[in-house]
């Protein structure tokens, strides 16, 4: 999945030649006001952001509103066309499946966060003996009518409603397979669903797909959209805006990084086992060390994210790195106070910590402590990032 809810896609400025699109889907300010238009005096944090809370009026039909989206924006097909237009994902999941029919045939297979049903057509079509597909949001409707339409409709059965709530026809399952992962790997924090999913659903040798992922750090040269994004509010037609700056500092950017800008190692700063971790390690704090490949300036670091499904034949799995192939989770910008200038074989050390957000736990809250004792620069502080 992937994304802010309600605001998939609208965070980047376009960093290299993203190609941004909102698929209709409005951005959360907009969408606020709308609301406050229809009559909603309050919103509750946790809700707006939930994708399977209840829309604020009755839909008839597909009759849907603006506010109705806000609450739930995967019940728009936008937000669905563009992971599935996501080839590095979604051909990925399909070669994991396609590929590895011996993992499927004749198994249960539980499918969290169905939306369109894809992950778990494919995975009837790989000889799985049942598949559930459970989906929160509008999007369950057109999965029961797409699973209908393909003629998996005695193989796949669709469940409407929350992992956390609903009632599954079966005691166990064999697999798990979600796709769960947001911004930053853990926005939106999906992957508690799949933990809960597999506590009580999967049968002791069962498998999660994937079952890695792993989070990792670069540090880049990045002047130009710095000074776009960040330093533009020093002067905005000659007033000084920076109390914006600040808050502008502390909102990753999702955005493209083209690979040139990378300036050090990448450095792997937490990998997650899916079938073993608990909630709890999804909160971690991690050191870290870069190490300069070349004389150069760096204005951020930046985070990005791989998955792996390692039960597969032969290794399977996608990076979002900015080496790799594009996905619609671009890479995750964290912009530093000061300019750091790094010579070649000069190391920037810190930590990384992450941890869900105490009042809405599908917000991320970043701490970086970072260090350089350089020739020419010696900086020594910690930033706070918050993404929501
Ligand atoms: N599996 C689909 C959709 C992935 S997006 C695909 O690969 O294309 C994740 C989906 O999970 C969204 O449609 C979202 O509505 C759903 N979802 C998120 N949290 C959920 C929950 N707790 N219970 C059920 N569905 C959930």
């Amino acid at each position: 999945m992937g994304r802010k809810k309600a605001n998939k896609g609208s965070s980047s400025s376009g960093n290299s030649n993203s190609n941004d699109t909102n698929n209709g889907i409005l951005n959360e300010q907009v969408t606020k006001m709308r609301v406050d238009e229809n009559g909603v005096e309050e919103m509750d944090e946790n809700s707006a952001l939930d994708s399977c809370a209840e829309p604020p009026e009755t839909i008839i039909g597909n009759d849907h509103t603006s506010a109705d989206y806000y609450f739930d924006s995967y019940s728009h097909f936008g937000i669905h066309e563009e992971m599935l237009k996501d080839t590095v994902r979604t051909k990925t999941y399909q070669n994991v499946i396609y590929q590895n029919k011996f993992l499927f045939k004749d198994k249960v297979v539980l499918d969290v966060g169905a939306g369109t049903g894809i992950l778990s057509l494919f995975c009837a079509k790989a000889g799985a003996k049942h598949v559930y597909a459970v989906e929160c949001s509008l999007m369950a409707d057109m999965a029961k009518e797409i699973v209908q339409v393909n003629g998996y409709a005695d193989v796949i059965t669709v469940l409407k409603g929350k992992v956390e709530e609903i009632v599954l026809p079966v005691p166990h399952v064999d697999i798990i397979i979600s796709e769960w992962m947001g911004y930053f790997l853990l926005f939106e924090n999906m992957l508690n669903t799949v933990l809960y999913a597999r506590d009580k659903w999967l049968i002791t040798d069962g498998i999660v797909l994937p079952d890695k992922a792993s989070l990792y750090l670069t540090a880049i040269e990045d002047s130009e959209y710095k000074e776009d994004k960040i330093e533009f509010w020093n002067n905005v037609y000659g007033f000084n805006m920076s109390c914006i700056k600040k808050q502008s500092m502390m909102e990753p950017l999702i955005d493209t990084v083209d690979q040139n800008q990378i300036v050090t190692n990448c450095h792997l700063l937490k990998t997650m086992d899916i079938s073993n971790m608990t909630s709890g390690d999804a909160a971690f704090t991690a050191p870290f060390k870069l190490v300069a490949e070349r004389n150069d300036y760096i204005h951020a670091l930046v985070a990005y994210f791989d998955v792996s499904f390692t039960k597969c034949h032969k290794f399977m799995g996608f990076s979002t790195g900015p080496r790799s192939r594009g996905t619609h989770w671009k890479q995750t910008v964290l912009y530093l106070e000061d300019v750091l200038t790094i010579c070649e074989g000069e190391e920037l050390v810190g930590s990384m910590t992450v941890s869900p957000n105490k009042k809405n736990a599908r917000d991320v809250d970043i701490v970086l402590q970072y260090s350089l004792t350089g020739q020419r620069c010696r900086v020594s502080r910690t930033q706070h990032y918050k993404m929501r």
